[in-house]
């Protein structure tokens, strides 16, 4: 029997239901739905869980999985029950540690869909690997799973053969359904006893930077088309996107109610019906000026964060007019946990003041700092005239 009250507290660490997180707002219990779907039952089920065992906000991360928010140390013996009992997670620390993403417009019984399987299946006979380690499985003829955080692909190549490639390399290798998960575990080999004596392992984007892969696996192209989906109308399905990643449970409910069955998608958009009946509360179309800013937990719900992230942004939407077409990043803290990319405009927290810098991450050093929020909006207002 695994232990149910392994929590880390450390941010930065890899959250699963197995291994909560303490955040600012209670522990954080990462659900990672398998093939990344839900059932409207299972969604439904994990609005009232969230009611009953949280505070009522679930996020959707970057890595397409859910993330139910302060939960109370009494209560998580109950909640992880209830996530068996509704087949949300499995009482096993291999697939409760694993990090796949399905390509969300896999077919069931494809070949994309079947190597997720066998990955499902075989992960207890994977060697131990890094808390973010993680498969992307993006076996279409068009990729969609380009940006998704990933150390090892599956992908396919113009003809149409599988293929494994190492993140941070353009090409990769022929493989076959029979012969991938034994490909797989010779390249983990190779990559952790190479990396034996480390401390903390790098993800293989990092650790291919540094140690040349055997010429064998880099011998042929994935496929060339690639997209990224983003909120709008595919044929019988729609996307949607919650604002700044957040949704609360009456928000779960309502599309529980709309919806037969939830696709997780990256950053952070969920594929949904297209008859769904959805409103202005969820973001539906990419032109929406919400898509365009990244905010993480901030106050109250993280303890590193000294302002309201959530609700800075809402006040600058509320200044903002509907042409508006620049990017931000509000930050509780330098950490930048939102987003790790640069920002037309990023806001970072200090001390319960503003720092304030332009094309930049949180970790940079500000333009202007201390702002009072007064200060930060005259700036803005400034930036905006420029
Ligand atoms: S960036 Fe935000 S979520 Fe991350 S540690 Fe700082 S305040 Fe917390």
């Amino acid at each position: 029997m695994i232990s149910k009250q392994k929590q880390h507290h450390a941010k930065g660490w890899c959250p699963s239901t197995l291994t909560p997180m303490m955040s600012g707002d209670g522990l954080l219990v990462r659900i990672k739905p398998a093939f990344n779907r839900l059932t409207s039952k299972q969604v439904a089920i994990l609005a009232s869980l969230s009611d009953s065992f949280g505070n009522g906000i679930i996020d959707i991360t970057n890595r397409a999985n859910l993330q139910i928010r302060g939960v109370t140390h009494t209560h998580l013996s109950s909640l992880i029950d209830a996530l068996f009992d509704s087949s949300l997670t499995k009482n096993n620390e291999a697939y409760d540690k694993l990090n796949l993403t399905l390509a969300p417009f896999t077919s069931v019984d494809s070949l994309g869909w079947r190597c997720a399987c066998a990955l499902y299946d075989e992960i207890g006979n994977f060697p131990n690997l890094p808390a973010k380690f993680g498969f992307a499985v993006d076996c279409g003829s068009t990729r969609t799973l380009c940006d998704a955080s990933a150390d090892i692909r599956l992908e396919t190549n113009k003809d149409g053969q599988l293929i494994i490639r190492l993140d941070g390399s353009e090409n990769g290798f022929i493989t076959d359904e029979n012969t991938f998960l034994d490909d797989i575990k010779a390249v983990l080999n190779w990559y952790l006893l190479s990396q034996k004596y480390a401390p903390i392992k790098m993800r293989m984007k990092q650790f291919i930077n540094q140690e040349a892969i055997p010429e064998t696996w880099c011998t042929t192209q994935p496929q060339a088309s690639m997209k990224n989906i983003v909120p709008g109308t595919y044929g019988e399905k729609q996307v949607i996107a919650a604002p700044f990643g957040q949704l609360t449970s009456d928000q779960l409910a309502h599309i529980a109610s709309v919806t037969d069955e939830v696709i997780m998608c990256l950053d952070r958009c969920l594929l949904i019906d297209k008859t769904a009946d959805i409103d202005s509360q969820f973001i539906t179309s990419e032109e929406d000026i919400r898509r365009n800013i990244s905010v993480c937990a901030g106050m109250p719900a993280c303890t590193g964060a000294s302002i309201n992230t959530r609700k800075l942004a809402t006040k600058i939407i509320s200044r903002l007019d509907g042409a508006h077409n620049q990017s931000y990043h509000i930050s509780g803290c330098a950490k930048g946990c939102a987003t790790k990319t640069s920002r037309d405009i990023c806001i970072i927290g200090n001390d319960g003041n503003y720092g304030l810098l332009e094309n930049g991450c949180a970790w940079d050093s500000p333009d202007n700092i201390l702002l009072s929020e007064a200060a930060l909006f005259d700036e803005l207002d400034r930036i905006q005239k420029n």
